[in-house]
């Protein structure tokens, strides 16, 4: 008898146990409670959508529970990205890879990957019901019934064989990932590792801010968690009024979201000009001495127009200003231990981060359900019937196509062992 599959959620992780399930012979049914589903996915990569990652994975996923990094990896083993891309080529869909590992579809288009997931769901005769929300789940010995909330009707029941929660995390709830998975797994038994915003813009304090805005510098954030560095990354850094963002930030804020919220001291140092002399050779400890060098064949020009040769002018204007330098003040007026400062803050500037973006910033949720909660085909330990797939465990990769290789990695595994 073919299983009767819901999969309560439209999304990557869903779309991809619902064509799973269905070629392996269940009769499935998606719900979804946005009017139609994968709005998410056409919000990755700019619309590119970055769909996988050739690269090693290790050391590119977090989970609350480092014992639970080894589970990951695993299933990352299992279902790869080169299982990704035959998955996809299966559908139809050819992908290409960039210098960096990250893969995408050959026409960099987004909507192409929605479209061969609906296409394929339609091919094998999965029910998709939009506007339908799954509110409450009714467990049974075998199977259990699902009550849904579908607009503009009164609430129904439909009875499931094994029920497939794909509901997400809370980033980017627009696209219909509001946090209601999260109730919905805690209501049947499991335990949810607080959600908080990851890969999302940091909010600093320091009015200096303002002034930055809209700077784009190379440089390398390092992350201070209790005044010792645990992380750093190099990239385009991003100045905004509230603080600061790119990829580096991005990649870091997972990490300073959980600190802030353990209530430790965050810090970041920004550091705008190593990057200048690593390509010299030149050892850290040596780069103030020869920027001093540099700076006394000048002694006549003013110290902002010094620093502008390093960095962007806003950025030499703020680190005068921070060392009491007018705008006017020359090397030689400033006197050698006042431009010392300025070098010094050029590679290590110092700002305390107050908070990540909220959600609606963020891109992923670091947190979700705990991993040692689901067996290796993500079925769950504390509810028959039911399976967890993607964002709503508590896995986060970093950018680059991470994340959506969790999500089809862990809705295919999910959708196989479902149907079985
Ligand atoms: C702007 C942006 C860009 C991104 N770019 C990339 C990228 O390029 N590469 C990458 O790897 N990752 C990227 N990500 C992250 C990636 O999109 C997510 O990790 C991935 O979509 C998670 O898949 P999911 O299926 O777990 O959840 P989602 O894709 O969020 O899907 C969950 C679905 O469940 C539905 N739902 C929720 N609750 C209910 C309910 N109670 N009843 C019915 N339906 C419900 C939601 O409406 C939604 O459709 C990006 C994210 C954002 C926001």
């Amino acid at each position: 008898m073919a299983k009767k599959v819901i999969v309560a959620g439209g999304g990557a992780s869903g779309l991809v146990a619902a064509v799973t399930a269905a070629e392996n012979g269940a009769r499935v049914t998606v719900l979804e409670h946005k009017d139609r589903v994968g709005k998410k996915i056409l919000m990755t990569g700019n619309g590119k959508c970055n769909l996988t990652n050739m690269s090693d994975v290790h050391g590119k996923y977090y989970s609350s529970d480092t014992e639970s990094l080894e589970q990951i990896y695993d299933t990352l083993v299992r279902f790869d990205a080169q299982e990704t891309r035959k998955f996809f080529q299966r559908l139809g869909l050819y992908t290409k890879e960039k210098r960096d590992g990250g893969v995408y579809p050959v026409s960099e288009q987004a909507s192409i990957v929605l479209d061969v997931l609906r296409s394929a769901c339609s091919r094998l005769g999965v029910t998709i019901r939009t506007d339908c929300a799954l509110t409450a789940v009714l467990p049974k010995k075998n199977g259990g019934i699902a009550r849904v909330m579908q607009e503009g009707r009164n609430a129904q029941e439909i009875a499931y064989d094994r029920l497939i929660l794909a509901t997400g995390g809370k980033a980017a709830p627009v696209s219909g990932s509001d946090g209601s998975g999260y109730a919905l797994a805690k209501s049947l038994g499991h335990r949810i590792i607080e959600p908080l915003p990851a890969l999302v813009q940091l909010r600093c304090e320091g009015g200096f801010f303002k002034a930055l805005s809209g700077v784009r510098a190379q440089g390398t954030v390092r992350l201070l968690i209790d005044g010792t560095e645990i992380a750093a990354e190099t990239g385009e850094l991003q100045l905004t009024d509230y603080g600061i963002s790119g990829i580096p930030v991005f990649q870091l804020s997972r990490l300073a979201s959980r600190a802030l919220y353990d209530g430790k001291r965050c810090e970041a140092s920004l550091d705008f000009i190593s990057y200048i002399f690593a390509s010299n050779a030149l050892d850290s400890s040596k780069i103030d001495s020869k920027k001093m060098e540099n700076m006394n064949f000048f002694p006549d020009k003013t110290v902002e127009e010094c620093l502008s040769g390093l960095v962007h002018k806003k950025i030499a204007a703020v680190v005068c200003k921070q060392n009491g330098i007018a705008a006017s003040v020359t090397i030689r007026q400033a006197g050698e231990e006042k431009v010392r400062r300025c070098i010094k803050l050029l590679s290590d500037f110092r700002v305390r981060v107050a908070a990540p973006k909220s959600f609606d910033s963020a891109q992923v949720c670091c947190g979700g359900v705990a991993l040692q909660e689901v067996d290796e085909h993500f079925m769950s330990r504390r509810c028959h019937g039911l399976y967890l797939a993607g964002e709503l465990l508590d896995c986060d990769g970093i950018c680059g196509g991470f994340n959506l290789q969790w999500a089809w990695a862990t809705g295919h595994i999910a959708g196989e062992a479902a149907a079985r």
